[in-house]
C-alpha cells in the first residue's frame, strides 16, 4: 500500500517554499492544525495520482469531524487505525524521535550509537522543530479537542481498530496485523 502523510506532503512542500508550504508552515511551527480547506484541497489534488494496486494508507489524515466529513464525499475508507498510548509515552517518543534527511527513516535516540547519523542509509539525522517539548504538548492538547472526537465518529460507522502500542515495534505491529486480520509475519 502507498503511505501517504499529510505532515510529509507539508514538510516537503515548506521545503520546496511552494505557496501551499508557506501557507501550511505557521500552523505547524507552533503546532496548531493546518486549516481543513488547505488540508482537504492538498488531499483531494493527491489521491488520484496513487496507482499502488493494493491502496492507500492515510497517514495523520483525517484530523477533524469537518475533514472526515468531506473526505467521505470524495473516497472510501474500509478501516480506521487508532494506535492508543497515553501521553507522557508520546511526549517520551516524539521528543526521543530522529529522522534521516536522506533516506526518511525513522528512529528513537536511545537505539542510536550515533545521535547524527542514520545507521541504515549513513545520512544525516535531525530532529523535526514540532519535535521539542512546549510544542508536543500543545499537539497533544489540539489532538484532546480536535482529532479525539473522530474515534467515536468512526466507532459509530464501525470501521475504527485500536491498537494498544505501548509496546517496542515488532509487538505493536503483530497487534496491528491481528486487528486488521491478516497473518502473523
Ligand atoms: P504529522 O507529521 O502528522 O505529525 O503532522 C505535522 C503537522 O502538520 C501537524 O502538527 C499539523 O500542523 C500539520 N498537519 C498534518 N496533517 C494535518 C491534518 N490532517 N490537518 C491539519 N493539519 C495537519
Amino acid at each position: 500500500m502507498q503511505q501517504i502523510s499529510t505532515g510529509d506532503l507539508f514538510r516537503s512542500a515548506i521545503r520546496d517554499k511552494t505557496p501551499l508550504g508557506l501557507a501550511a508552515q505557521g500552523y505547524i511551527d507552533q503546532g496548531e492544525l493546518v486549516p481543513d480547506d488547505v488540508v482537504i484541497g492538498m488531499v483531494r489534488e493527491y489521491l488520484p495520482r496513487v496507482t499502488a494496486p493494493g491502496g492507500y494508507i492515510l497517514d495523520g489524515f483525517p484530523r477533524t469531524v469537518e475533514q472526515a466529513e468531506r473526505l467521505s464525499s470524495f473516497a472510501t475508507i474500509d478501516a480506521v487505525i487508532c494506535f492508543d498510548l497515553a501521553d507522557q509515552v508520546i511526549v517520551k517518543r516524539l521528543s526521543e524521535r530522529r529522522v534521516c534527511t536522506q533516506c526518511g527513516r525513522i528512529h528513537s535516540l536511545p537505539d542510536l550509537k550515533d545521535a547524527n547519523v542514520c545507521p541504515h542509509c549513513g545520512g544525516k539525522l535531525i530532529q523535526r522543530a514540532d519535535d521539542n517539548e512546549a510544542t508536543i504538548l500543545h499537539r497533544l492538547e489540539v489532538y484532546h479537542e480536535q482529532t479525539e472526537p473522530l474515534i467515536a465518529y468512526y466507532q459509530r460507522r464501525g470501521i475504527i481498530r485500536r491498537v494498544n502500542s505501548d509496546a517496542p515495534i515488532p509487538e505493536t505491529y503483530a497487534r496491528l496485523r491481528n486487528v486488521l486480520g491478516l497473518a502473523e509475519s
